[in-house]
């Protein structure tokens, strides 16, 4: 087979090769005009105050838990059913990640669940917004409020999801969205933290840039060439290039989301009822980005995943599986955290299967996937 169709995929076209083309003949490569500009088009987009942009959703989701005041011996509440990006930025700073189990129907974190796992220490709570479907952040909010504890969204799955009739962005303390190339918009690498506060405003553009200010000096100026670092920071800062094309993709978005929930219609109308998996469902509240199209497969099927998997890749279906749980990794596992933690995280694990779904989908290789879908599973029957 030959005709690899992925999970997921960037969509390019003439206006965004324009746009980076554009930046690589003008002054400024880095440190110029289009990083500014790409993130007032986000925060306009968001309906949010202030936005940094990053390197990395990883480097932004590191600045945003710095920005809170996250640090040794602290603890931030998390999904397991996450990249592993959503908890190292905690160990990053010192701090323990604690892991809440999470939805069976959704796989974001289960808001019930959370208070029991609030400590003297917990400092945050971070849902992750999964496969683009927002959590339900009400009754998030109300415990973070009760305990005067900070909310940071891991949206990076979800730009352009709406939360109760109202783009997410601005719902929380903070947000963090990714700029990878299977995430909604791409950068080729990049992140930002979304945030109405300007003490986290000023901490994030600081943060990004060694911890390094030119406004508020804690010393006395010894003329204008002064500069001051203030704490200790990263480099993390995006390129002009990667902004340009940003900003290029911000403006495809919506129509990117409407393609999406399209496709989304053609594999409900095919798959709705089947006897091999469950589909994925969006909540009243919610309005879905659809980042990933994730199937959960009954219990027969679930057993076989590894093999169903393999033959899917085989014919051409780039099936992946979004996560095995951030904590059975190794490194996890040596930090102490054992098997059994967040039973329904686990199976939520070891049913999903994610099929193709992005942008600039052919028809063919939607009827290619339903086909090749079907005929896997049928194999599987008994
Ligand atoms: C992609 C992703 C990240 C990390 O983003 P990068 O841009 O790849 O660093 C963090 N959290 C989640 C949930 C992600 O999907």
């Amino acid at each position: 087979m030959t005709n690899f169709i992925p999970y997921g995929r960037q969509f390019i076209d003439e206006d965004d090769i324009k746009a980076v083309v554009d930046v690589l003949m003008s002054d400024f490569l880095t440190q110029g005009a289009k990083v500014n500009e790409f993130e007032s088009a986000l925060s306009t987009y968001c309906g949010s105050k202030y936005a940094v942009v990053f390197s990395s959703g990883t480097a932004a989701l590191h600045a945003a838990y710095f920005s809170a005041g996250i640090g040794p011996g602290d603890e931030i509440i998390t999904s397991p059913i996450t990249f592993v990006a959503t908890a190292n930025a905690a160990l990053y700073l010192g701090a323990r990640p604690v892991f809440v189990d999470v939805q069976p129907d959704t796989g974001n974190i289960n808001p019930e669940l959370i208070e029991k796992a609030i400590t003297e220490k917990t400092k945050a709570i971070i849902p992750v917004y999964y496969a683009g479907h927002p959590v339900d952040m009400g009754p998030i909010h109300e415990i973070a409020k009760r305990y005067n504890i900070v909310v940071i969204e891991d949206a990076c799955h979800a730009l352009g999801a709406g939360y109760k009739n109202k783009k997410i962005g601005s719902h929380s303390d903070m947000t963090v969205f990714s700029f990878h190339p299977v995430k909604s918009i791409t950068t080729g690498e990049g992140g930002a933290v979304l945030t109405n506060t300007q003490d986290y405003y000023e901490k994030l553009l600081m943060f990004r840039t060694h911890g390094i200010t030119k406004g508020k000096f804690l010393n006395e100026s010894d003329g204008d060439w002064c500069y001051e670092m203030q704490f200790l920071g990263y480099n993390y800062r995006m390129t002009d290039i990667q902004s340009a094309l940003g900003i290029s993709q911000l403006k495809k978005l919506d129509l990117f989301i409407k393609q999406r929930r399209e496709l989304v219609k053609k594999y409900e109308k095919k798959f709705t009822g089947n006897p091999y998996f469950d589909l994925p469902e969006e909540k009243d509240y919610a309005c879905s980005n659809w980042h990933l199209y994730a199937l959960k497969l009954k219990d027969r099927y679930k057993e076989r995943k590894a093999e169903i998997f393999k033959e899917l890749r085989r014919k051409g279906v780039g099936v992946q599986v979004h996560y095995i749980p951030v904590y059975f990794h190794p490194y996890y596992q040596e930090l102490g955290y054992s098997k059994g933690l967040s039973p329904i995280a686990e199976d939520f694990y070891q049913r999903e299967l994610s099929i193709p779904l992005y942008q600039g989908m052919k028809d063919d290789d939607i009827k290619h996937i339903i086909k090749v879908i079907f005929e896997t599973f049928k194999s599987y029957e008994r």
